[in-house]
């Protein structure tokens, strides 16, 4: 049959497909949504059971005031290097390059936390480009009061303020020391990060389950509330999110849980790149290095170890060209060292490890978010840590790079109409 109006009709159609689409995509849609600051804070190796200890008044506050999930789950592996930089890049270890707290590179040389000018030096952190530095360039400022990452100039930037990491300066005194950049006459930091260690000393120094752990948990609330209460009398603590959330767990490692590697294969063939909970190796040419490969990956008791193309698909970790060839999983509540190694050790063995399976419960993170974006009272659930990343972006309404979060994943943390 002729229809002469089809051609007509078609555009019509189609025209209103497209509005209607425009209206229901929230990549089309004006984004009108008013902008607030966003602060993000660490508190390294904060279980989320923690909460349960009833420290942290002022993080309970938070989770009632606010949204939150029963746990975040960290990438592997469960280090703090390599989860600070997924969390501001939205992107797997694997994926960024930042592989380890302990890494070699065939062009770079070696990395570790004690070494200032590999930390510092930005072609280690380039495999991604972190929130802060995406913000500046789209005209946003940002104050870093610690972040893995924000002492290296990446890709051309550093933030706008930061300082070297100095582990002597106090959680309180980190608070001040952002509070005075906020208070910098100008225009003022949209992102701004706060980050807190002591939780993760006293866990290493005397496991999750100690005192000590337990003064950390108030010291550091002690830190929050005064943040809290320096943002309330600037009018600003209404006016921010705050995302507060941690890299990963804390198990307890018993005294004599220890696993040596030179006592099941002849590790001197080999290239150690770390010991630890994750024990990583490179080969070298030659039978020895492979008859020590072999003794390595035959089973054993509390530890397991993989080629590094064989990890199981869940780690989604072993494409990246730093991630040593072997790679030896120490059983959670376990650690793998030399002989030599340990001989060479001055200071004890930590009593609280983490870095191991990402799913073991004991590594699982904090994640709590209150501010005028955030529902409150919501509890969200737990989703992995690569989804802060597109969470951020859509707070700070920037354009984000790729990476493997999922917003749809934690927009429920969001009232109705930040989302
Ligand atoms: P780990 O427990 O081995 O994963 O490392 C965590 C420790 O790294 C923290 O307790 C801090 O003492 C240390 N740390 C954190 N940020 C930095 C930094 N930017 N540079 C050097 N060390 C750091
Ligand atoms: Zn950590
Ligand atoms: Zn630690």
């Amino acid at each position: 049959m002729n229809f002469p109006f089809r051609p007509l009709l078609r555009s019509m159609l189609v025209f209103t497909f497209a509005a209607l689409s425009a209206c229901a995509s929230p990549s089309i849609k004006p984004d009108t949504r008013e902008r607030h600051p966003l602060l993000l804070i660490s508190i390294d190796a904060f279980r989320p059971d923690y909460l349960d200890r009833n420290l942290t008044p002022t993080l309970a506050s938070m989770v009632t005031e606010g949204a939150h999930a029963p746990y975040m789950l960290p990438s592997f592996p469960s280090l703090t290097f390599p989860n600070h930089y997924t969390l501001v890049t939205g992107r797997v270890p694997d994926h960024h390059g930042i592989v380890n707290n302990t890494m070699s590179d065939p062009a770079l040389g070696r990395f570790s936390l004690s070494n200032r000018s590999a930390t510092s030096d930005g072609r280690w952190w380039d495999g991604a480009e972190p929130i802060w530095v995406t913000a500046q360039k789209q005209g946003l400022r940002t104050a870093t009061m610690f972040w893995p990452g924000t002492e290296a100039s990446i890709r051309g930037m550093r933030p706008d303020h930061w300082i070297a990491y100095d582990g002597d300066i106090t959680s309180n005194g980190r608070v001040d020391q952002l509070l005075a950049w906020i208070d910098e006459p100008g225009k003022k930091p949209m992102f701004d990060t706060l980050y807190f260690d002591t939780v993760d000393h006293a866990g290493h120094e005397h496991g999750p389950d100690s005192p000590e752990v337990n003064a950390a948990l108030v010291d550091v609330d002690a830190a929050l509330a005064r943040l809290v209460a320096g943002l309330k009398a600037r009018g600003l603590y209404d006016r921010m999110d705050i995302i507060v959330l941690s890299d990963h767990g804390m198990a307890y490692l018993p005294p004599d849980h220890v696993i040596f590697a030179d006592d099941i294969a002849d590790v001197t063939q080999l290239d150690e790149v770390s010991y630890g909970v994750m024990a990583t190796f490179n080969l070298r040419e030659g039978s020895g290095s492979a008859k020590a490969e072999a003794a390595l990956l035959a089973p054993h008791e509390h530890m397991q170890c993989y080629r590094k193309g064989d990890l199981p698909a869940r780690f989604q970790y072993g494409t990246h060209p730093r991630v040593p060839a072997i790679i030896c999983m120490a059983q959670t509540g376990w650690t793998i060292v030399s002989h030599a190694g340990l001989a060479k050790r001055t200071s004890p063995m930590s009593l609280g490890e983490h870095g191991y399976d990402n799913q073991d419960p004991t590594m699982r993170a904090l994640f709590v978010a209150r501010g005028p974006s955030f529902q409150p009272g919501a509890t969200i659930a737990p989703f992995p840590n690569v989804d802060v990343y597109p969470l951020m972006i859509h707070l700070l309404g920037i354009h984000g790079e790729s990476n493997d979060g999922h917003f749809d994943e934690v927009k429920d943390a969001l009232r109705p109409a930040a989302r």
